[in-house]
């Protein structure tokens, strides 16, 4: 409600991307990075598809469309992950478009994964934010783009499914200016919605891109573009629209924000496009703006100070860690992203947690569309899959040269879940140890231990979401031959003791004997508690109001 938001202009001659420049600049300017992050339901299969059939990389659209269906159920998740083909090749897919390389990184649909598309986004220059225009913000964007804000991460609005009736193209401005603090910056305005639906007006060119229904699967269906002022515009959209649409425009040319880079950079403000990717429409006029508008890699924060991406010495982190495709070798394939330097395959690199020690990367992999292929050499921004079992852990680094190189550790969610697991056949205890520390390496969920004071001394599962919980006993079974029993605690908050002082655990002691608390430590020791809910939690602000806490390790 109220007067509408009103965003800028764009001045779209000025809109070039800030480029890194250096040794090897061509090949990192060239790239870039994204992962789209969404509500489920919004689109976001169908406009993967879409990217990729503009970038050639498809034949045709329906090729990521099984997988898409397929994510609802644990067994389903299974199933898929259990195709190690299709696995892997969702992490991240690479095509190209024009000079360009776009790397787009998974995000997966399910939201007891959701720490999976957290850390995507760690790997990630550039985000796409992906609305359906009927709905507006939903949840799973709002808790994905908290990410996004932490890291500054560039994000691009796309709203999706204008071709069916919609919420006001104002009224969603609004809502991403109020919750989220975003400038918008519409770079193209939807004319109409549902049956009404006639196409985009693009800002800086004045081009009205007109949309027909004609084909649903082919390649391009708008009927094309034409300028504003062409008769045939007013023939085809008719008086009444066209008189709405130069009415907005007026709106947003006088009243709107304008155009910054710097803005943009650090995802103070969203480039926003309209379209309907099942349509195929408005998404190749996105992939172009994506492409001039987001940024190439980007220097990157590390333990001696910003990295740039054009550097000599090379740097990667792994983000991800998943199971490789035969399961009797437990071969697993670690997910690193290139910062810096050039990869070369077989190359010998140094590795944050192995001080003294040199790693040879051998056998890399990296994943064109759906295809794996080995890859000889990768440059900044790129995403390597590397096969090296039980080397990795989330949040590693791998550097050359002769000053280590620590990139910030992933922090993980915050768990709401938890329950102590226990071993079901004692005969299997170092099956059982080393199952659950791989899983633990990968990511697949966290672990904290009772401090004993009740005797407990089993681990404690803590999860995001239940499917986390089935596919580690799952795995547990299928892999370690470890059969386990959960045993559900009633906890649903997290929080980690941070302060005051250096100590936490001293900090701990100072607040005193605290009730409705489960105290914990986490694999590296430091100190939780866990609540049974957010009234106990607050509780704490009465009865130690002086402990430091934060919701993630
Ligand atoms: P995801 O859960 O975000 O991956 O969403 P999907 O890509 O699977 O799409 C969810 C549903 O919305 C599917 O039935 C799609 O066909 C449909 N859909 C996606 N994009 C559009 C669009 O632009 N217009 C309309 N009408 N439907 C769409």
């Amino acid at each position: 409600g109220g007067r509408p938001h009103v965003p800028a202009p764009a001045s779209c001659a000025s809109m070039q991307p800030r480029v890194a420049v250096g040794g090897s600049a061509f090949k990192v300017y060239r790239r870039r990075t994204l992962a789209i992050i969404s509500h489920p339901d919004a689109g976001k299969t169908t406009l993967t598809e879409r990217l990729l059939l503009y970038a050639g990389a498809i034949q045709k659209a329906g090729a990521v469309r099984a997988r898409g269906n397929q994510r609802r159920t644990t067994s389903d998740f299974m199933a898929i992950e259990q195709q190690r083909g299709i696995s892997v090749a969702s992490t991240v897919m690479t095509f190209e478009y024009g000079d360009n390389l776009a790397v787009l990184l998974d995000t997966p649909g399910h939201e007891d994964f959701a720490e999976d598309s957290f850390r995507a986004l760690t790997a990630t220059d550039n985000v796409v934010m992906l609305i359906d225009a009927a709905k507006g913000l939903e949840d799973r964007t709002r808790k994905l783009f908290e990410v996004c804000r932490l890291r500054k991460l560039p994000t691009m609005t796309f709203v999706n499914k204008m071709d069916r009736p919609a919420m006001s193209a104002f009224e969603i401005c609004d809502q991403i200016e109020a919750e989220f603090g975003l400038a918008c910056l519409p770079i193209v305005w939807p004319i109409g919605d549902g049956d009404r639906f006639r196409g985009v007006y693009e800002r800086s060119t004045q081009l009205v891109h007109l949309f027909g229904r004609a084909d649903r699967t082919g390649k391009a269906d708008d009927l094309g573009a034409l300028p504003i002022d062409d008769p045939r515009v007013l023939e085809i959209i008719g008086e009444e629209a066209l008189a709405t649409l130069r009415e907005e425009i007026d709106i947003l040319d006088s009243c709107g924000h304008t155009y910054d880079a710097d803005a943009v950079a650090v995802g103070d403000m969203t480039p926003m496009f309209f379209g309907s990717a099942m349509t195929n429409f408005g998404v190749e006029l996105f992939l172009k703006r994506f492409i001039e508008l987001g940024l190439p890699p980007t220097p990157r924060e590390s333990s001696v100070g910003a990295i740039d991406p054009c550097a000599a010495q090379f740097s990667a982190f792994c983000f991800k860690i998943s199971a490789n495709m035969d399961r009797k070798h437990r071969d697993r394939v670690a997910f690193v992203r290139v910062c810096s330097g050039t990869f070369v395959k077989g190359m010998k690199v140094n590795h944050s947690r192995m001080p003294g020690k040199t790693l040879a990367l051998t056998r890399p992999t990296q994943l064109f569309a759906s295809e794996r292929e080995t890859v000889d050499v990768a440059y900044p921004g790129d995403i390597v899959g590397l096969t090296n079992p039980g080397t990795f852990a989330i949040g590693d680094t791998v550097y050359t040269g002769g000053t280590r190189v620590v990139f910030p550790g992933i922090p993980a969610f915050s768990p709401e879940l938890f329950a102590y697991i226990k071993n079901a056949d004692t005969g299997k205890y170092k099956n059982f140890n080393k199952g659950l520390s791989q899983l633990l390496e990968e990511g697949a969920v966290q672990l904290l231990y009772p401090r004993g004071d009740d005797g407990q001394t089993e681990p404690v599962l803590a999860a995001v979401g239940a499917l986390q919980f089935d596919v580690v006993q799952q795995r547990l079974r299928d892999e370690y031959g470890v059969e386990t029993r959960l045993e559900p605690l009633s906890y649903s908050v997290a929080r980690w003791v941070v302060g005051p002082g250096d100590d936490p655990w001293e900090a701990l002691d100072a607040a005193g004997r605290l009730f409705n608390v489960m105290y914990a430590k986490d694999r590296w020791g430091r100190p939780v508690l866990l609540f049974k809910n957010v009234w106990n939690l607050s509780q704490l602000a009465t009865d130690a109001p002086d402990l430091e806490l934060q919701s993630w390790s």
